[in-house]
């Protein structure tokens, strides 16, 4: 197939281009490297199977010849205040990579009549209330609240995914993505597994925020993307929650870091800045990715540390 991945340059657009790349097909990565970092597809300049448009999706975009399969992952998609790159300082480019953008890779699916994936997120069942998420359950979310540009720009998406698979018949597919890990993220995004592993690494204290009693699962990214993978080869139209459903707190998962890092700084607590809408629980029920894909994830946290850990290395310049 030729498939077209918008968000190329991102952590999850790169390690896709890498295993669509692995299994045979040509891939055409676009990026208009707001987030997205060059180096992640440095390594594809020579690869004959790969073409690169730097363009940003929420213009209209034009890709020449045929198109198999469309893959849309650009988006900003960290929810640190602090970070240049994170939503809170990109929500009006947020809010059109997931609406004009997704329209406009929508557009090209129809026209190429490819199978379209959109990059779903977690994010669209707000701080939930319902333990684990089916995706069934409809969210508790906020249009106004502090992690809106991202959650509604990813709702918004999912609905116009849902009115060309309905309307238009168009192929298409949503995953909901949960917390996921592992080389090549960004080491300043501010997001939990950056900024702790950095911290154990450099010998440092991590900075927990809150009490640490807020939870999240976590899962490694070669598994994550082998679960889009899947749910692309499938013609499941439905949302599907790809992540990994053991739940930890915040406080187990630094104190994780700690154990497989050898780092004796121990804990720092922090207030945190985003108390006002940082949810409280989230682990994905992944029943369904199960039944329709036959996918779980296989790597632990600690594996997954370790398989992050030469990548943080390198970033900070330590043997
Ligand atoms: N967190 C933390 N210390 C940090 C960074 C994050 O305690 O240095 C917490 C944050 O408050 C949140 C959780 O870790 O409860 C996961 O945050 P992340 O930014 O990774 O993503 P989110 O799941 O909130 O989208």
């Amino acid at each position: 197939m030729r498939i077209l991945i918008t968000g190329a340059a991102g952590f999850l657009g790169s390690h896709l281009c890498d295993r669509l790349l692995a299994d045979g097909h040509e891939v055409i990565g676009m990026d208009n490297f707001i987030t997205g970092n060059p180096d992640n597809i440095a390594h594809l300049a020579s690869n004959k199977n790969f073409e690169f448009y730097n363009r940003d999706v929420s213009n209209y975009i034009f890709v020449p010849g045929k198109v198999d399969a469309i893959l849309h992952f650009a988006s900003p998609a960290s929810p640190n205040p602090q970070s240049r790159s994170g939503y809170f300082n990109l929500p009006i480019q947020t809010m059109k990579a997931g609406a004009l953008g997704t329209h406009n890779c929508l557009g090209v699916a129809r026209r190429e009549g490819s199978r379209f994936i959109l990059a779903s997120t977690s994010e669209i069942y707000g701080d939930p209330e319902v333990h684990p998420q089916t995706e069934s359950y409809p969210g508790n979310v906020d249009p106004i609240g502090e992690r809106a540009v991202y959650d509604e720009a990813k709702r918004f998406a999912e609905s116009m995914t849902m009115a060309y698979h309905r309307f238009h018949g168009v192929n298409t597919g949503i995953v909901r993505i949960f917390n996921t890990y592992g080389p090549r993220m960004d080491l300043e995004d501010g997001r939990a597994l950056p900024n702790l592993l950095k911290q154990a690494l450099l010998g440092e204290p991590l900075t927990v925020y809150g009490n640490g009693s807020q939870t999240r699962s976590f899962c490694f990214v070669e598994d994550l993307v082998d679960g889009i993978v899947k749910l692309a080869y499938s013609d499941e139209h439905f949302p599907v929650n790809i992540g990994n459903p053991v739940e930890m707190s915040i406080l187990e998962f630094a104190e994780t870091i700690n154990k497989v890092t050898g780092n004796k700084a121990g804990i720092k607590y922090m207030e945190n800045s985003r108390s006002a809408r940082d949810p409280q629980r989230r682990q994905p029920d992944i029943t369904r990715a199960d039944k329709i894909l036959h996918w779980e994830p296989k790597v632990n946290l600690e594996e997954g540390i370790l398989k992050t850990i030469p990548f943080f290395k390198e970033k900070l310049g330590i043997a």
